[in-house]
């Protein structure tokens, strides 16, 4: 194993442009799910912290000095952004796997090189993007134009640290603008790096502040706050539902939010490449530990071809038994702490308990490392009226469950308050589109699983939350809509 240098953390938050401690003075630890190492103190930021924080992203927004700067220099601002996420690569990767466990070789492959995508596509997109002149009758000109919504208060998870709050920054600042964000208890190091990194490319101080903390401590006042004007936040849908009632009981600020998922991934017997399928099936449920918003928990196998597609599956199951994540070859990391893996283990003793019958994996391994570290886990036998089968376990847990008829298929998998995404595995062109019409998700895939791109929109229908990340349809979230009636009195 490459010798790998820890990076020097600095805890402390980032606002107004300054790295500064919280006002109180209190921090919390951050832990490592590696090996139960200390990493750093992380400032607790509170109350205050978040008024400090939104006083300076308000000044900024108001002198125009990120909002009024013309669109091409935004543009040069948000790609030197990006530029030095890329030049910080191994800092940043090698840190988001201390802090959360995923595998070294996808923190760089995937959330380094996502979160930079990111940060560039919109930078580039805002000189490109034009406003709209209504079809009027000639005595008027009336013009539609988009303005930045003001201060944006951003909340994310810790699943995809970089990534999470890319897809809401990049946006947000492209369209000028100020952002406070809170990044996840259990993961702040990559946000406040990402801080040093804006100001180093360019973005004026107070455009960006960055305010660690727990969420009840610092998530809310940044949620209740009467001066931001939209809050965009990233999570689980019991905290989501707070997010909508604290912007409602507030300024009625705007509320995004992109929550939970339980996906469903149908595989019919006339599937095109069953190799295929139980790849996608099994590397999407086990990417990330399992900890991600869109993983395809339920899997439906028509009955025909379930002991086949079982028989594939396990046989893939030894690359995902957890290893040390900051070895290059692993794929199947730690979980982010013990609390996620204590939670898993407890929703695997509700399977076996209510009769899902245990294929592999299904208990804590790597103990003595002292790290957090789950078997990869199918459950086989499942009714979707389980709680394994309802709940989302955001961890490395696959339900099975095998039908017989499309239409009945198709109504279990929408059975459920999720409606993230889905898949759907066919040769035949009709039931594809068929059933990708009758599900009820924002994505479905055809023939393959989680393959993606900064420009499709990314979110859910029902309790999987309002709005959408990426694609140009994320600039309608931070930008306000403004029609200029102009009468022309004189038409030659
Ligand atoms: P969480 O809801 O516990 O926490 C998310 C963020 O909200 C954290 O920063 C947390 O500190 C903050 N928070 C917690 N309580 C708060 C409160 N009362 N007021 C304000 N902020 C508060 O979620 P998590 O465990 O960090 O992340 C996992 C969840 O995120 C899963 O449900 C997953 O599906 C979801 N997620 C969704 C998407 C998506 O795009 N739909 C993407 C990633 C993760």
């Amino acid at each position: 194993m490459q010798t790998l240098t820890r990076p020097a953390f600095d805890g402390r938050a980032l606002i107004n442009g300054q790295r500064v401690a919280s006002r109180s003075g209190a921090t919390f630890t951050c832990i490592s799910p590696v090996d139960g190492a200390v990493l750093t103190e992380v400032a607790r930021c509170e109350a205050a912290d978040i008024d400090a924080a939104v006083a300076a992203a308000r000044a900024a927004f108001e002198d125009r000095r990120w909002s009024g700067m013309a669109p091409a220099k935004r543009k040069k601002v948000m790609t030197r952004f990006a530029d030095l996420v890329l030049a910080n690569a191994q800092e940043l990767a090698l840190t988001e796997t201390l802090d959360m466990g995923k595998p070294l070789r996808y923190a760089q492959a995937v959330d380094v090189n996502s979160a930079a995508n990111c940060l560039r596509w919109y930078g580039e997109a805002v000189d490109k993007v034009y406003d709209e002149i209504a079809p009027t009758a000639d005595t008027a000109l009336a013009l539609i134009t988009r303005e930045p919504v003001g201060v944006v208060g951003v909340i994310v998870p810790w699943n995809y640290p970089m990534i999470m709050a890319a897809w809401k920054i990049a946006p947000a600042l492209a369209a000028g603008n100020s952002v406070v964000l809170k990044p996840s208890e259990k993961s702040p190091l990559t946000a406040l790096r990402l801080g040093d990194l804006a100001l180093e490319a360019g973005i004026p101080a107070g455009v960006f502040n960055v305010v660690p903390g727990y969420g009840p401590e610092a998530g809310s006042p940044l949620a209740l706050h009467t001066d931001v004007d939209c809050i965009a936040f990233t999570g689980s849908t019991a905290v989501g539902k707070k997010i909508h009632v604290m912007a409602g009981q507030s300024n009625l600020k705007r509320a995004w939010t992109e929550l939970g998922g339980k996906s469903p991934n149908i595989v019919f017997a006339d599937c095109p490449n069953l190799d295929r399928a139980v790849e996608a099936a099994v590397g999407s449920i086990f990417f990330n530990q399992g900890q991600s918003c869109n993983a395809p928990s339920r899997l439906f196998v028509e009955a025909s071809i379930k002991d086949a597609f079982l028989e594939k599956a396990l046989a893939l199951l030894p690359q995902y038994t957890p290893r040390n994540p900051l070895e290059p070859d692993t794929i199947m990391g730690a979980l982010v702490d013990t609390v996620q893996m204590n939670n898993v283990l407890r929703y695997i003793e509700l399977g076996k308990s209510e009769g899902a019958k245990l294929l592999a994996g299904g208990e804590q391994t790597l103990t003595e490392t002292g790290g957090c570290y789950v078997q990869a886990t199918v459950f086989d036998g499942v009714r979707n009226d389980m709680t394994i089968a309802r709940e989302e376990i955001f961890g490395p847990v696959l339900s099975v469950l095998s039908f017989s008829d499309t239409a009945e298929v198709v109504r279990q998998a929408n059975q459920t308050i999720y409606g993230l995404q889905a898949g759907v595995w066919t040769s035949d062109l009709n039931k594809a589109h068929g059933v990708a019409r009758a599900l009820r998700a924002g994505t479905v895939h055809v023939n393959q699983y989680d393959e993606d791109d900064i420009t499709v929109p990314f979110g859910g229908f029902k309790q999987s939350g309002v709005g959408r990340d990426k694609s140009l349809h994320a600039f309608d979230k931070y930008t306000e809509c403004k029609t200029t009636w102009i009468r022309i009195d004189s038409p030659v």
